[in-house]
């Protein structure tokens, strides 16, 4: 009999290997914050003994959901200018308030309140792009959550940074301080190639190889930006960060709605990732990436959901519904990116696009603890006939009851155990107050 720290049984159980597997009526063993052992539930009481067993018969466990593109903190800009083009709403709108209202303060509060939603959510993982890192990560220690936060470098100063030399010093001041994080991972974060020199972006693949880091960039996420950079450059934003060997396996390009034969060849040579944004992608009508093509190639394609003030919520379900639906249409064909491949675009291949593939994105003995229980037994999700693909394109967000990360159970019942909601409520509040008297004085 081995021991172990807890058993989680459940009506079934989605690995999102290669293959999605379906189990019923199995468990999951944990010790030590992996995954010991999956097997059916009738079998655990003669091998394994555990301190703690939990049943779960109405519900699927998935591997926790990655989120592989946000701005977490913008959460607190929720709601504060919609229905706009992307330069009109960046420059008018969004960098404004940002330079007016970013601090530390709104960066730990703004994150708090991101990863509260995140877990009641499902998410266990996000990749996140913004400033005030120290903050975000704080804010993660708390929350429990696994946490890669880039190292933003932008030629424009900020309440964080006055000149690129700042985002360098302090990204690399940060990197110190977590490289050996067991939960929070560091990563490159250059905004774009129209925001950041190419000098700068030469600086910032030098790092990246220096330290062995991910490097994600908001890249051909806009017609007009193709086109700015052909006017300006006479090249495609793709080929010139190719050109200073930015393009590689450890590239994370986000976005990517332009792409043309030459870009298809040189992301499929490269074995560079795509974060796929369906739902920031279409409401500012950015265009659509061709997932569906992209997948056919071999290309990894992760799935984000951008900031919550481009999207509006941090909701990998409907991230996932959206994509399914907006790849079908960009391919014209409704067989193209299935329920089981938007599933393992949430799941494997975020983990993948992170480079931690190794360690979480599908539940298989030896990887981390890191699961979410869905509760299908729900008006909203009966008759079931497939696991899969009610948890793709008929469940909510709203029906993941229990979350853990690392074996920890982070989410309880629908209950957060590490942070108080209404504490997070109080403080989304009194930012919105301030940021609202503020915003009326202007108009
Ligand atoms: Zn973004």
């Amino acid at each position: 009999m081995e021991k172990a720290d807890q058993i989680i049984h459940a009506k079934w159980i989605i690995t999102c290997e290669d293959r999605n597997r379906v189990l019923e009526n199995h468990a999951l063993v944990i010790k030590d914050g992996k995954i010991l052992a999956i097997l059916p539930s009738k079998n655990t009481a003669e091998l394994y003994q555990a301190a703690s067993e939990q049943h779960f018969s109405t519900h699927t466990i998935i591997p926790g959901l990655i989120n592989s593109h946000t701005h977490i903190a913008m959460n607190l800009f929720r709601g504060l200018a919609d229905d706009l083009e992307l330069m009109d709403w960046l420059n008018n709108h969004i960098w404004p308030a940002e330079g007016k209202w970013v601090s530390h303060d709104l960066v730990y509060d703004g994150s708090l309140l991101a990863m509260a939603e995140m877990l009641r959510g499902g998410i266990t993982c996000f990749n996140d792009m913004y400033f005030f890192l120290d903050a975000t990560a704080e804010a993660a220690e708390r929350a429990g959550m696994r946490a890669h936060i880039g190292l933003t470098v932008i030629d424009v100063p900020t309440a964080w940074a006055k000149t690129p030399d700042e985002y360098f010093a302090k990204g690399l001041e940060f990197y110190q301080r977590y490289k050996n994080h067991p939960r929070i991972t560091p990563t490159m974060a250059p905004h774009s190639t129209y925001t950041v020199s190419i000098e700068n972006l030469i600086k910032v693949k030098e790092l990246a190889d220096q330290h062995q880091l991910k490097i994600n960039i908001h890249l051909q996420e806009a017609p007009s930006e193709v086109e700015q950079s052909i006017k300006l450059y006479q090249k495609r934003p793709l080929q010139r960060i190719q050109e200073i060997g930015m393009v590689t396996d450890k590239l994370i390009a986000v976005h990517m709605t332009q792409i043309n034969a030459d870009d298809f060849a040189l992301l499929e040579q490269s074995k560079a990732s795509i974060v796929h944004c369906p739902e920031s992608n279409m409401k500012l009508v950015s265009g659509s990436c061709p997932v569906e093509q992209l997948l056919q190639r071999g290309i990894n394609v992760a799935l984000g959901t951008d900031g919550a003030a481009s999207n509006n919520d941090l909701d990998m379900f409907g991230e996932m519904r959206s994509a399914a639906f907006l790849g079908k249409m960009t391919a014209n064909d409704p067989k193209a990116v299935s329920a089981e491949t938007v599933l393992k675009m949430a799941t494997i291949n975020g983990a993948k696009a992170l480079g931690i593939d190794h360690l979480t994105g599908s539940l298989v003995p030896g990887k981390a603890a890191d699961f979410i229980a869905l509760d299908l037994e729900q008006i909203e999700t009966q008759p079931l006939y497939h696991p899969v693909s009610q948890v793709v394109y008929a469940a909510s967000r709203h029906q993941v009851t229990d979350v853990w990360v690392a074996g920890q159970q982070l989410l309880k019942e629908r209950q957060l155990v590490n942070v108080d909601e209404g504490e997070i409520i109080a403080k989304a509040k009194e930012w919105r107050d301030k940021i609202q008297q503020k915003e009326a004085v202007i108009s």
